[in-house]
Order: structure tokens, then sequence, then C-alpha cells
């Protein structure tokens, strides 16, 4: 019985971080990061931040292809192997592939999207023909993208994880992606 729960769990386990490992490794090397400052730190907007979020979508939709191995693996444990391996793995698995469907039917967005990139764009175009201050330097805090010299707030938008190497260290930084999906932590308080 013992055996089964942990066998199960383990299963739970490896679904759960199968689809999320593009997003767990992929951005997080040296090499992929030398354009942006250390986490947590905020990152001025450039053509490099944009590509950034666009890839991290890429990524996250990869998610689905990488819950694919967690699914097959499963259904061949179900079949052949430890039958509470296998249903943990589909579980979890299938879960993230809901997960990331249900955008499709009014759920909530996923961390990274499009749209988000259009407004980072827009920002970046909005500062050089209609300047905030005389140095204006838009940056993406952790609650919104604010102007570093002037610190008005251009675009209301919390920032999301956006696959640094996280100052949390890698096993810490790990489980807050895992629990967060790279969705922001911290939402903006209104301030009226
Ligand atoms: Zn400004």
């Amino acid at each position: 019985m013992l055996e089964s729960i942990i066998l199960f769990i383990v299963g739970v386990f490896i679904g759960h971080i199968s689809p999320r490992l593009p997003i767990l490794m992929v951005t997080r090397a040296k090499g992929f990061n030398f354009h942006f400052p250390h986490h947590p730190e905020p990152i001025s907007l450039s053509p490099h931040l944009t590509q950034r979020v666009m890839h991290l979508r890429v990524f996250y939709w990869l998610g689905i292809v990488f819950a694919l191995i967690p699914l097959a693996a499963g259904y061949m444990s179900l079949v052949w192997g430890s039958a509470s391996l296998g249903f943990g793995m589909w579980l979890s698995s299938g879960w993230s592939v809901i997960n990331k469907l249900q955008t499709f039917v009014g759920g909530n967005p996923p961390p990274w999207t499009y749209d988000m990139a259009i407004r980072l764009q827009v920002v970046m175009n909005k500062s050089k023909q209609d300047p905030c201050c005389d140095f204006p330097e838009p940056e993406w805090q952790l609650t919104a993208v604010r102007c570093a010299s002037c610190n008005i707030t251009l675009d209301e938008m919390p920032r999301p994880d956006l696959g640094r190497k996280r100052s949390d260290g890698i096993i810490m930084g790990s489980i807050r992606i895992l629990a967060s999906d790279g969705h922001p932590i911290v939402s903006e308080q209104s301030n009226d």
C-alpha cells in the first residue's frame, strides 16, 4: 500500500515537472541572459526583452509536447508496469494540458502572451514619440512598467518570470516557478 502511494506521488511529480521543463531549463543559462540585469532587478525595455517574452511564450506551449512524454510513459506503466505510477503521471500531465487549453474557453491567459509583447513595444514607441520626461527610461519592475527617471507608471502590467537565472537559487527558484507557473507573484495595488 505504502509502495503504491510513493509510486503515485513520484508519478504525479514526473507528470507535473515534464511539461514545465522548457520554462525551467532553457533560458536560465548564463549565455541566454547577458542582455539582462540579474534577477530580480528591473529590466529595461528593449527588443531583447520583447523577444524573450515571445520565446517564453513558445516554451510555454512547447510544454504540451513535453506532456506527451509522461502521458505515453504513464500509459505504458498502466498497462505493463506499476498502475499507481502510471496513474500519477497521467493525472498530473493530463491536468497540465487541460490547464493550458482552458485559455481557449475563456480561462486565465498564459503568463507570456503575444499581447504582452505588443504592449511592451507600444510603451517603447511612445517613450520615443511622446516621452514622459527628458530622459525616458522605461523598465519592467515587479508590479508594472515604469520610467526609471521620473517613476511614472507607463503600463500596469505586473512582470511574470522572465527566464533569468533566479536569485533564490535553482531549487527554490524552480519550486516558485512550479507553484506560480511563471505568473507574476505580486499584483499592483491600485493607488486611488
Ligand atoms: Zn520618465
